[in-house]
């Protein structure tokens, strides 16, 4: 499996970094050896003294597709839940400086823990669910769905264009702002329209 991550989604947070709102949606790739599951520890990397955290809402891939259209994206999966889009912004700042690519500050070991995921069916409106992010309590990021530049089917038909999609491939589909760095001992909670779907310490 693949997981294909969605940059600047959310016009505050292109804002907050001083990147220009795409016309297209803008993505990148982490490899799976990103994936941290069931509430496992992050541990810090030792090259980077500036990871962030970005709360970001992850659609599961059901089903193989390539040039999917918009129209019948809704086919193509069945489950979201929440994930982190860890990023070591130092290094991230470096190589966009030089306009390097991205994979060092974005894709490394444990770069994307990911919790629990809930049948769409949950969810009368894909287009209005609200996200939140609560370190050692105290609520840091807070997005709605409806915030995003482009929607969920929108970002599908994009990716499929160039890239198949299969079964199980994860799309993290951009943060909402108040991205910000974590540190050791810190306790990150992902809440979902109020239910937590992710819970997990910093080492
Ligand atoms: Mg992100």
């Amino acid at each position: 499996m693949k997981v294909i991550c969605i940059g600047r989604n959310y016009a505050d947070h292109a804002k907050e970094l001083n990147n220009p709102v795409p016309a297209s949606p803008v993505f990148f790739l982490k490899p799976d050896t990103a994936v941290l599951k069931d509430n496992a520890d992050f541990y810090l990397p030792d090259f980077s003294s500036e990871i962030h955290h970005e709360l970001e809402v992850v659609v599961k891939i059901s089903k193989a597709g390539k040039h999917i259209s918009a129209q019948f994206a809704s086919s193509y999966y069945e489950e979201i839940g929440l994930g982190i889009d860890f990023t070591a912004r130092d290094l991230q700042q470096e190589c966009k400086s030089k306009g390097l690519p991205w994979e060092i500050a974005k894709a490394f070991d444990g770069s994307a823990p990911i919790g629990l995921f809930l049948p769409k069916s949950n969810f009368p409106d894909l287009s209005n669910v609200r996200f939140e992010l609560k370190i050692n309590g105290e609520t840091r990021q807070v997005g709605n769905t409806d915030d995003m530049i482009f929607n969920i089917d929108h970002i599908i038909a994009y990716i499929s264009r160039f890239i198949t999609l299969k079964t199980g491939d994860l799309i993290y589909t951009g943060t909402p702002s108040g991205v910000g760095p974590v540190k050791i001992g810190d306790n990150l909670q992902g809440f979902m329209e109020g239910e937590k779907l992710l819970d997990f310490t910093v080492k």
